[in-house]
């Protein structure tokens, strides 16, 4: 199983398939639908009986149950993209064999080296095989590595059928990085009762929750008059929309917090004397303190309306996913499984809310409560990515336990 796995991993990472937040077609980038390709071609070839790509590009596949009592049909979900803020052409993954804690030098022509001191988190690994970028490129682990770990899962189980499993569904999808992951995803068809994204990072790491998220645009209207004859007439719209970000409590700012503390974010803002823009993003684990922010924003727009005339200042605010914490709780025993399965393989869960959003979220909105496990990744998105193998491997284990879990061993 150990080499299976790395050559699985090696193989993908090689393929470009970044993401694009700027195409309109989907997935947003053609090279996706390679791996996409490779995965179905390599689902077949394993002896999935039931295995397609759909006009979207997602690969699904089903394992029926050999078990004679009924079973929850239980799925595992990984993104084949990378993120569009680093290249993902020609990864170039060095092998770092029995680490010494040090550290390690990426890419000593560019000095790109991977800190100690920056990330602390790498002495965790001492004396295993860590596997790096070059320096040049992301690496990919994220989410390659749950690929590469759902597959290996799905070998071992046709290998052994005498393991007993309920119906396994397995999909592979495109642009998650970029948001769209699942606009076209058909969870009917997919036909799993729950479903667990294999995306997260350092091993143990077990997700189901995330960020409420809206964004916030607000429409400043000025009045331009010429500066010499301007008195007690001119709206200057930059003061306004100056005065609107300072009525926003400068400690809830990301800068500013961690854990549940939710956020107004200011992304962009723009303008002249006669109209300007603000962009923020407003985001908090908890519903109704999410609500109680987008009332503050509409609040802040009626104040300075009050004060410089109706119409001044506008808002347009869209919601833009949920907390999965309100659908995964009613079911709250995949989480229980989720760390049963850890426990069993000696890994201990580690429990955080995801101060971001996820597939899975969306998709617990869809229907399908979908939990994050860890794919056993750091630093994703950028040149200092790096993956345990051993982490990887201990993935697979995860993923096993789960489906025996579920099967009811
Ligand atoms: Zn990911």
């Amino acid at each position: 199983m150990a080499d299976l796995l790395l050559e699985k991993f090696l193989r993908y990472v090689q393929i470009d398939t970044q993401s694009d937040e700027n195409s309109t077609s989907f997935p947003s980038t053609d090279q996706q639908k390679t791996l996409l390709s490779l995965l179905l071609q390599e689902l077949q070839a394993m002896g999935v009986p039931q295995a397609a790509m759909d006009e979207h590009g997602y690969v699904m596949a089903r394992i029926p149950s050999n078990l004679s009592k009924p079973a929850p049909a239980l799925g595992f979900i990984a993104h084949v993209d990378t993120s569009p803020d680093m290249s993902g052409k020609d990864v170039h993954p060095q092998f770092v064999e029995n680490y010494d804690g040090k550290d390690i030098v990426l890419n000593a022509d560019k000095h790109i080296v991977l800190g100690v001191d920056e990330f602390p988190e790498l002495k965790q690994y001492v004396g295993q095989t860590l596997i790096t970028t070059d320096g040049t490129t992301l690496l990919g682990a994220d989410d390659k590595a749950g690929v590469a770990e759902i597959m290996t899962a799905v070998e071992h189980i046709l290998q052994h059928p005498e393991i007993p499993h309920g119906d396994l569904c397995i999909a592979f999808t495109p642009d998650e990085e970029i948001g769209r992951g699942v606009d076209f995803f058909d969870v009917k068809k997919l036909g799993a009762a729950y479903a667990y994204t294999v995306d997260g990072g350092q091993i143990g790491e077990l997700e189901y929750e995330n960020f409420n998220a809206a964004s916030a645009k607000i429409f400043v209207q000025g009045k331009n008059i010429h500066p010499g004859y301007a008195k007690n007439k001119m709206v200057n719209a930059l003061h306004v929309a100056k005065e609107f970000d300072a009525l926003l409590p400068p400690a809830e700012r990301p800068e500013h917090t961690q854990d549940y503390e939710g956020f107004f974010h200011l992304v962009h803002c723009s303008g002249e004397v006669e109209k300007a823009q603000l962009h923020y993003i407003v985001r908090d684990h908890n519903r109704s303190k999410f609500e109680h922010r987008k009332q503050v924003i509409e609040q802040c727009a009626h104040y300075l309306n009050t004060r410089y005339g109706k119409g001044t200042v506008s808002v347009e605010l869209k919601d833009q996913y949920y907390n999965m914490r309100e659908q995964v709780e009613p079911h709250y025993h995949i989480v229980q499984n989720a760390i049963a399965a850890m426990e069993r393989v000696g890994v201990q869960p580690l429990i955080h809310p995801i101060r971001g959003g996820t597939d899975g979220a969306r998709l617990s909105f869809m229907g399908l409560p979908c939990p994050n496990l860890f794919a056993g990744g750091h630093n994703f998105h950028g040149k200092y990515e790096f993956i345990p193998v051993a982490s990887m491997h201990k993935a697979v284990e995860v993923l096993l336990q789960l489906v025996n879990i579920y099967a009811g061993e």
